[in-house]
């Protein structure tokens, strides 16, 4: 069989950087000691063409317009590989993930994006397993989707989030299980996996600025806070949540506020601060006064991934009712249904 041929792409983050008076940077040299390291596993790995951006990021400083940037690139150089590895920071990688879901739908070979929690360069690195298992992920015929690897998980892109600072396992998917385990062996999940799609559905509008505010509810929030956040007529708002998807009730103003800005046509979301489960608001009677204002439930999306959607149906232009319907539905395997 043909060795398979892997477009990696590399964005940023710790993978690339070194330590710096400043603290952690992106390292010059970095392509070269990316390309030292894979040479010295010769055959084990698929062949590769490295496209290192100009400008590597700290993903902290990515924006709706890096998610496009990736998406595009992908797009336009689907043909020329078997796969594709995008290397990028942790801090924001569920955004980038999440968002190319929704871009490259009905996926038709592996898109694995991975990172560090150590540089490369520095003793005890993550990036040399991570990176070998990522390729190798990305020459199989079985992953059809964009997912994160990380220390031995391969998870579904937008069904993962970021929850170490500091252990190697930096992310996980608590609501959906791994798609793959890499230990000795790798074992794919072939059930959890999406299905080959037809062909691709790929939907690359231009990500504009629109104004998409999160909200997290905290014991006490004064109304003020949120009708200032109301003031500024966001196309959309995502309302952290407790639990099931409760917010106070007992303020009639934050319920009117709610409401009013609904019928504005700001479509607001609510997520929940817990990890796992979904969000059913009406649960308790503290959560029923949303769902009479309009605010629609965010089931067991990741906060990223409800982030990264409404950022891509506003995109596609959609208008507030359509959007909230769009919303609902699942697009690329980030919503159980
Ligand atoms: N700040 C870094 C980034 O997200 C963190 C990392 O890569 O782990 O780019």
């Amino acid at each position: 069989m043909d060795r398979k041929h892997i477009g990696l792409i590399y964005a940023g983050g710790t993978v690339g950087m070194a330590m710096t008076a400043q603290g952690y940077a992106p390292m010059p040299g970095f392509s070269a000691a990316l390309a030292a390291l894979l040479t010295s596993y010769g055959d084990a790995l698929p062949d590769y063409t490295l496209h290192a951006y100009p400008a590597p990021i700290d993903s902290a400083n990515a924006t709706p317009k890096d998610w496009q940037t990736i998406a595009r690139d992908i797009a336009a150089r689907y043909q020329d590989y078997d796969g594709f590895v995008v290397l990028h920071g942790t801090d924001t990688m569920a955004y980038t993930a999440a968002a190319l879901s929704f871009m490259l739908q009905g996926l038709r070979k592996p898109v694995i994006v991975t990172g560090s929690q150590i540089p490369l360069s520095a003793a005890r690195s993550d990036a040399p397993q991570n990176l070998a298992a990522a390729l190798q992920l990305a020459a199989s015929d079985a992953i059809n989707e964009v997912t994160i690897y990380f220390n031995g998980l391969l998870l579904r892109g937008n069904r993962a989030t970021k929850t170490s600072t500091e252990r190697m396992a930096a992310f996980d998917s608590p609501n959906y299980p791994p798609l793959a385990e890499v230990g000795i062996q790798t074992r794919l999940n072939m059930p959890a996996l999406l299905p080959r799609a037809a062909a691709e559905r790929f939907a690359l509008p231009d990500y504009g600025t629109p104004l998409i505010l999160p909200l997290r509810f905290v014991p006490g929030l004064p109304a003020a806070a949120l009708r200032a956040m109301f003031d500024l007529d966001p196309a959309a708002v995502v309302l952290q949540c407790y639990g099931a998807g409760n917010a106070p009730d007992r303020d009639p103003a934050l319920l009117d506020m709610l409401a009013r800005a609904n019928e504005r046509g700001t479509v607001v979301v609510a997520c929940s601060q817990a990890m796992h489960g979904q969000v059913a608001i009406g649960t308790y009677a503290a959560g029923a006064g949303m769902t009479a204002a309009g605010v629609i439930g965010a089931r067991d999306m990741t906060f990223e991934a409800v982030f990264a959607k409404l950022h891509h149906l506003l995109a596609l232009g959609l208008a507030p009712d359509a959007l909230r319907a769009e919303f609902l539905r699942d697009l690329s395997g980030e919503l159980s249904v």
